[in-house]
């Protein structure tokens, strides 16, 4: 199946904005201090069908960072060069139901693996990223992404200043993972890799090109380039339905019924294997850290268009 007829699509993108324009629920993020300054009132969405065609609306050219929305794309890239069995092995793939930065998750596991979504999981993921150096490491990060992206991502300096100076946690974190043999670089040098990674610049149309190249099976729908194979494309999906949305994952699994994946700048993305990816951004989050309008335009959407993986006609 496709995406259904462009102009019914871009009504109902418009139908999805106009609805939740108005929604006032949510907090911005600010315990990275920069991302406080977000206006409440951003709000963009868009449709980037499998084949390429966009559908968007509201604040599309607005740039964020990209936050938590990296950490499949990373995994994506890790798992194409060590292997998706080898990443499953170093780096876990199940749920811990635990906030995104939580010890707990590390704790309460014999294994000490996470998911490559929550933070643990996502600086042992960065820690994996072929290099001799952090600066190999992150080049590889910052290719990939932009691959993904069909355009050159560059890092917002201000996001990453901001974060790299209040991230005690995460370098807790990755010191913890180093303990258990669970992090396979210089702990300080993996964070610090991890935090440049999640201020890298995205538009909600890029998200939407990224989450359109899972969508179809690793080859970017607008440049025509094989980014990762169809194999790692299916395993990464895998993962998003998994542990996508924070602790709410099972709760947007149910409603939504699609892997996705969000981020405390107020970035989601959705993808519908075979149709196209779906992107919203608006900072307002949920207690968990999910963007607010994000979740229910994606539902919206997700009911409107027949997405549901789940629902058998
Ligand atoms: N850079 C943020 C952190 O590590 C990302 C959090 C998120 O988007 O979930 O805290």
């Amino acid at each position: 199946g496709e995406l259904p007829r462009a102009e019914e699509v871009q009504q109902l993108v418009t139908e999805a904005y106009e609805r939740y324009r108005a929604t006032a629920d949510g907090t911005v993020a600010d315990y990275i201090p920069v991302l406080a300054e977000a206006s409440p009132d951003l709000f963009g969405i868009s449709v980037v069908g499998a084949r390429g065609r966009s559908f968007e609306i509201g604040d599309v050219d607005t740039r964020f960072s990209v936050q938590s929305v990296s950490k499949p794309f990373v995994f994506a890239l890790v798992c194409e060069a060590v292997g998706y069995e080898s990443a499953r092995h170093h780096l876990g793939v199940n749920s811990t139901g635990f906030p995104f930065d939580s010890l707990m998750a590390v704790e309460l596991n014999d294994h000490r693996t996470m998911n490559p979504l929550v933070n643990a999981g996502a600086i042992a993921t960065t820690s994996l990223v072929p290099g001799a150096d952090a600066a190999q490491k992150f080049e590889r990060i910052s290719a990939g992404l932009s691959r993904f992206a069909g355009r050159d991502l560059s890092v917002n300096e201000e996001v990453y200043a901001s974060e790299a100076a209040s991230n005690l946690r995460n370098q807790g974190i990755a010191h913890l993972l180093k303990s258990y043999g669970r992090l396979y670089f210089d702990p300080d040098e993996a964070t610090d890799v991890y935090t440049r990674q999640c201020s890298l610049e995205v538009t909600v149309h890029d998200l939407a090109v990224m989450a359109a190249t899972l969508s179809n099976g690793g080859v970017n729908p607008q440049t025509h380039e094989r980014v990762i194979a169809t194999g790692v494309c299916r395993r990464v999906l895998a993962v998003m339905a998994t542990a996508g949305l924070y602790e709410l994952s099972g709760d947007w699994l149910y409603e939504i019924g699609m892997p996705g994946k969000s981020g405390v700048s107020g970035g989601i993305v959705t993808v519908s294997p075979g149709k196209g990816g779906l992107a919203t951004f608006s900072p307002p989050l949920d207690v968990a850290g999910n963007s607010v309008r994000g979740q229910l335009v994606t539902k919206y959407l997700s009911d409107r268009l027949g997405l549901n993986l789940f629902a058998s006609e």
